[in-house]
């Protein structure tokens, strides 16, 4: 006999938490109408940079989090792009905060039990079978039958396949990342810093190399990673490993002996399919941002937009979903995204050409040095 919900969302990592906050913040009776299935444990592994950008803390504040938030985390104040040696400036307090991934999920999902979400952990979501009354879902314990699913599973996820079927334009972003200690006197820590190196953009890479301080385990670390977002798909690929080690080499770094791990990423395209009736995605699942493939702001601002949508669907007992790509698009979030698209599609495709970037550099030096500081954000 199958248990019944009337809002089932698949994955407890930022999109899917978020989902279940802002539906509580929306109604508090959302408690006990609404259930996440989870197949890890928090603290669970996640492989990421863990960088939190500013619309990111403005969601977590918005929910009502207190910020600083209590975890160890690295703030960066000077968030430094690289090409070629000419180097822009974004400066910010902070522009970005650096968390260890593990660490901040849990936190989230902790606070999400505290104010009444349901989260079943263990629960690998295997099957969904959709129907005109909702979806069956099957895990490798039991059988759900909800009148709404949210797909927050990530970039690897089931759910997607049921909302991208047949569809076969979708662009991923591979991902390469190791972490290394450090010392607490290195200057990315005393001048809260952080490297995107856009440089081997003449070698291929369709991306950066990042270079982040964070904490792991309460002890100074740094991690290094490529990201490539291949959205000229018929280019050659770069190499990711040799291009991860270069980068690492000119900072005097080795790979070697470090444990090197990859990880796709769905990217956000307007084009992309974000719901089907009964079921809508959230998240990695919908599409990261394929500028800097950066996630986890844009999960938690997927997962503002998707509550309005749930709540507007069991208001008017239309489970369509058929307005949630138009609300996404003309949402905060979805301007942030487009523009990201924008600049990504250009720059991915005209990289190769350092005529290109070094005019690039020198309106984006003059942008910087124009733009209004941002309001301070995040106390410490
Ligand atoms: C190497 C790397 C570096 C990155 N660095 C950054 C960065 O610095 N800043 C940034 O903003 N973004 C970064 N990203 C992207 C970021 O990690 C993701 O965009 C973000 O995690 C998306 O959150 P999500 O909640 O959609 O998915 P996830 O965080 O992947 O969460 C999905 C959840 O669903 C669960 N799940 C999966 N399948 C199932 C299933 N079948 N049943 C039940 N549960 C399931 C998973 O266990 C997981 O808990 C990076 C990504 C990579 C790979």
């Amino acid at each position: 006999m199958e248990k019944s919900c009337d809002l089932l969302i698949i994955g407890a990592g930022p999109a899917g938490i978020s989902t279940a906050m802002h539906l509580l913040q929306l109604n508090p009776g959302w408690s006990e109408r609404l259930l996440v299935l989870e197949k890890a444990v928090h603290p669970r592994p996640k492989l990421c940079g863990g960088g939190l950008t500013r619309l990111g803390l403005q969601i977590l504040r918005d929910l009502g989090f207190a910020l600083p938030l209590p975890i160890p985390h690295e703030r960066i104040e000077d968030v430094r792009l690289i090409y070629s040696r000419r180097m822009i400036h974004v400066r910010g307090k902070p522009q970005i905060v650096v968390f260890h991934r593990p660490e901040l999920d849990a936190y989230l999902a902790d606070q999400a039990r505290r104010r009444g979400v349901k989260i079943l952990e263990n629960q690998g979501v295997e099957k969904l079978v959709l129907e005109d009354q909702g979806v069956f879902v099957t895990t490798h314990e039991g059988l759900y039958h909800s009148r709404v699913v949210v797909g927050a599973d990530g970039s690897k996820g089931v759910t997607q396949r049921y909302v991208n079927k047949g569809r076969t334009d979708k662009r991923v972003a591979r991902l390469l990342e190791v972490h290394n200690s450090a010392s607490q006197a290195a200057p990315l820590f005393t001048e809260h810093a952080a490297y995107f190196d856009f440089t081997p953009l003449a070698n291929r890479l369709q991306g950066y190399f990042w270079e982040f301080p964070f904490r792991l385990e309460g002890e100074p670390a740094f991690k290094y990673g490529v990201y490539d977002a291949r959205l000229a798909s018929w280019r050659p690929k770069a190499n990711l490993p040799e291009i991860l080690s270069r980068s690492m080499a000119e900072r005097g770094e080795s790979l070697e002996k470090l444990k090197l791990e990859g990880h796709p990423i769905n990217l956000f395209n307007p084009g992309n399919c974000f719901a089907i009736p009964h079921l809508l995605l959230v998240g990695d699942a919908a599409g990261a941002d394929p500028l800097f493939g950066e996630g986890i702001a844009p999960a938690l601002g997927y997962g503002k937009v998707a509550a309005k949508i749930v709540q507007q669907a069991f208001e008017h007992a239309d489970f369509s979903l058929r307005n949630y790509r138009q609300v996404l698009l003309s949402s905060q979030l979805g301007g942030y995204l487009l523009r990201r698209w924008k600049v990504a599609w250009w720059g991915y495709r005209l990289g190769w050409s350092s005529v290109y970037m070094h005019l690039l550099w020198t309106l984006g030096d003059i942008l910087a040095r124009l733009w209004p500081k941002p309001e301070a954000l995040y106390p410490g």
